[in-house]
């Protein structure tokens, strides 16, 4: 891990630095969110959901902050920004909304007595988050349990800490209680330290499957329960029947969207032979109209990657995917500008072991791959050690559902790009990780099902 710095990474200018926490404030922390835990176990959660109705009024009132911190800690176009806010005031709205009667006791139907269970806080949770989207993947995880009880500890990832200081006095000023969102600078010692802690009963971690696969270590050695929102590497599978005018508006961001710093981005374009040069076509027509420049002007459509470091090493992937033999179909011209600019790239011929077959490349590039047909999309599809998100291109809904249910995958949107909403879960399998955020089944993911029967009465 590197120092908590904020680097605008268009300018490259180092705006703000901040320090891990000492132990005293560590042990503050952990006091001040389990104090709060407690006192809401005597509180409904539609107290809470009122709170979190504020949060997201609070949420939409700063939109212009957050998005412009956004822009200039990790390099987001302005517009893609603003959005996030927007889907963040969404997501709290959601919750604040449902999260009560969702909450509400479970009957459960048996001949042994009256019975049902409760849906209750379990205590502090971790959360350990990524820079791709700074607001967002705060919200994912502190809306949900919000209303359901349990207090946030937040890691931020490194190089987004200004975001993480605004969100949290964000929040803190819309009124939410004290210690329900609290914002450390742990360094990874420090967050192995937390997670033992007896006051923390469960970690998220949204982040690589380097990181998933330390921080899972982790709270299985403290048997604490995780979730794990890892890496992708989407297929996008474009069948016969695809129509044009779905095509080329899916394809005019599903892989250039955030920089193609998305973990749902559609990184492997898997196309049926007869719509192969299309979809090429298509691409280039995509990737060559981007405009680079600063991501916080309206003219621009081509952003920076959130640092140099991951600009490096999305080249160093392009060399090693084409000295295993792929070809570039097409690369964006020279960008003369020192900001963390990456030249979105079109691969193509990349054989079962190429490097890059199955590793997931975080910048805009397309890996375009032919198959004969459906079958043989299907099977290429699966092909990986990944499953977290994917797409189905086709005219003929009820062929696009046969081909998705076939996808061994978390999530399908069926003529469209990667998806998100607070109604609608997220999450993968395979090496994408396990658990799911957002909708009813993100709100359960540290729920306490208590169950209570009553074995007296045999007649209710
Ligand atoms: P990352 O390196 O795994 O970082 C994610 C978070 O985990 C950061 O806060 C990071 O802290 C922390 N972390 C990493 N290694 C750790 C360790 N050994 N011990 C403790 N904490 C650790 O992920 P990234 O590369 O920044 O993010 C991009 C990845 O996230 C991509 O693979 C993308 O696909 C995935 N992602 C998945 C989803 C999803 O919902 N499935 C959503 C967005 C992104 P530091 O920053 O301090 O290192």
């Amino acid at each position: 891990m590197s120092k908590y710095e904020s680097i605008n990474p268009y300018t490259n200018e180092t705006f703000a630095s901040f320090s891990n926490p000492t132990e005293d404030q560590i042990e503050d922390a952990l006091n001040l969110a389990d104090a709060l835990y407690h006192k809401w176990q005597h509180e409904s959660p539609q107290t809470r959901a009122t709170q979190l109705e504020a949060i997201s009024a609070g949420l939409a009132a700063h939109k212009e902050a957050l998005a412009m911190m956004m822009t200039n800690e990790m390099g987001k176009l302005l517009s893609e920004a603003r959005e996030e806010v927007d889907i963040c005031v969404e997501i709290c709205h959601y919750y604040a909304v449902n999260g009560p009667k969702l909450l509400e006791p479970t009957p459960l139907p048996t001949s042994l007595g009256h019975a049902y269970y409760l849906k209750q806080a379990t205590g502090v949770i971790l959360a350990c988050e990524p820079w791709n989207f700074p607001l967002y993947q705060i919200i994912r995880v502190f809306a949900p349990n919000f209303v359901v009880g349990n207090p946030m500890i937040l890691k931020h990832a490194h190089n987004v800490p200004s975001s993480a200081a605004l969100t949290a006095k964000i929040i803190k000023q819309a009124g939410a209680p004290e210690g329900s969102l609290i914002n450390l600078y742990l360094s990874y010692s420090q967050l192995e330290q937390v997670m033992a802690d007896k006051r923390v009963q469960g970690v998220a971690l949204t982040g690589s499957e380097r990181g998933g696969t330390s921080v899972a270590q982790e709270a299985g050695k403290n048997l604490k329960k995780s979730t794990m929102e890892l890496g992708g590497n989407d297929a996008f599978i474009v069948l016969d029947d695809a129509d044009t005018t779905v095509l080329e508006n899916v394809l005019a961001d599903a892989r250039t969207y955030n920089a193609g710093q998305v973990c749902t981005s559609s990184k492997r374009m898997i196309v049926v032979e007869s719509q192969y040069e299309h979809v090429l076509k298509i691409l280039k027509q995509v990737f060559s109209h981007l405009v680079a420049g600063d991501p916080a002007a309206a003219g621009t459509s081509l952003a920076p990657l959130n640092s140099q470091e991951a600009t490096d090493k999305a080249i160093k992937q392009v060399k090693s995917a084409t000295e295993a033999g792929a070809k570039v179909y097409y690369q964006y011209p020279e960008i003369k500008h020192p900001g963390a600019f990456f030249r979105p790239t079109i691969l193509t011929n990349i054989a079962a072991d190429n490097p890059m077959f199955d590793t997931e490349i975080f910048a805009p590039v397309a890996e375009v791959f032919c198959v004969k047909d459906e079958y043989e999309a299907i099977k290429l599809a699966n092909q990986s050690n990944y499953g977290l998100g994917s797409s189905v291109i086709s005219a003929d809904i009820k062929h696009a559902e046969t081909v998705a249910a076939k996808i061994e995958t978390g999530m399908t949107v069926i003529n469209g790009r990667w998806i998100t909403a607070g109604e609608i879960p997220f999450g993968g399998v395979k090496r994408s990780g396990y658990g799911r955020e957002l909708s009813p089944l993100g709100l359960m993911a540290f729920v306490n099902e208590h169950l209570v029967i009553d074995v007296t009465d045999q007649n209710r």
